[in-house]
């Protein structure tokens, strides 16, 4: 849809006072980056655009205090978007009707208000991987152990643990994170083969069964870690094994976080 049809429709929805706030995208630092923006009068819609530069995950602002504090928010959202916003129902994060999900469509912009409209809207959207995501996690998978290991290990031993993964994220949300706690100190604060691959396999874990496959983590690694190579591979374990499509309902059924009684592991019983 054209930028201009986004920005008449966030100006009236605006001026209406339904929501105090949109959060969108704006043309950013270069011609093909986009930032977010955060647009609270009809005067500012715009400088509004989608396309397909506009990748980052909007949702992750939502639970942020500041963006809170402005009032009803709208976003405009992409499939992984939608999924955030249902997992953040699901794991208690949001109420529902607090939120106004904005689909850019080639027919106009599509309001869903609602967790269940969104849920609806999923429902039409096709699931799992593409074909040549699968076919690298794949090849990944039948490396020879040692092989393996040795990828992960180069690809992780270039992390400066900056962070930037957690920080994009809109499922890193705790308040407090294990990278900050000192007594232990179970993650060091430096950069070293053990302690990167410590953070990122942590960091790796809780979003298994939980990743939106969204991308924001690994577009900002400024070492450009296979972030989204690892948690398809995750995605694909937790998929496969416990049948996990995070984000594509309100069903809490977070991998994880479940045991069933009949499970084939006596240890869980
Ligand atoms: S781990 Fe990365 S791809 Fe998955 S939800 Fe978080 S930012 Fe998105
Ligand atoms: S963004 Fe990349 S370099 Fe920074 S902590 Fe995450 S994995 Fe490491």
């Amino acid at each position: 849809m054209s930028a201009s049809a986004l920005s008449d429709h966030v100006r009236v929805l605006l001026a209406s006072g339904h929501v105090q706030v949109v959060i969108g995208y704006a043309v950013g630092s270069e011609p093909s980056r986009r930032r977010p923006a955060f647009i609270r009068s009809p005067e500012q819609a715009g400088v509004l655009v989608f396309d397909e530069h506009c990748r980052q995950n909007l949702a992750t602002y939502l639970l942020k205090p500041e963006v809170r504090a402005l009032g009803k928010a709208a976003v405009v959202a992409r499939s992984a978007t939608l999924r955030t916003i249902l997992l953040y129902a699901v794991e208690r994060q949001l109420a529902d009707g607090l939120v106004l999900a904005l689909v850019p469509t080639d027919s106009g912009v599509v309001e869903l208000a609602t967790f269940a409209a969104i849920e609806e809207r999923l429902a039409t959207q096709p699931r799992g991987l593409p074909a040549d995501e699968l076919a690298e996690i794949r090849r990944i998978a039948e490396l020879p152990l040692a092989e393996r290991w040795a990828f992960w290990q180069a690809e992780m031993s270039r992390c400066i643990k900056c962070y930037a993964c957690r920080s994009a994220c809109p499922l890193c949300y705790c308040s407090r994170c294990i990278t900050e706690m000192n007594q232990p100190q179970w993650i060091p604060v430096e950069s070293d083969p053990l302690g990167n691959l410590d953070w990122n396999i942590v960091r790796a874990m809780h979003l298994a069964g939980r990743c939106v496959d969204c991308g924001s983590c690994s577009d900002a690694c400024p070492q450009h870690i296979r972030l989204d190579l690892l948690n398809r591979v995750l995605a694909d374990e937790a998929r496969t094994h416990f049948g996990a499509e995070p984000g594509y309902s309100l069903r809490k059924d977070y991998a994880l976080a479940a045991f069933k009684p009949d499970d084939k592991e006596d240890f869980i019983k």
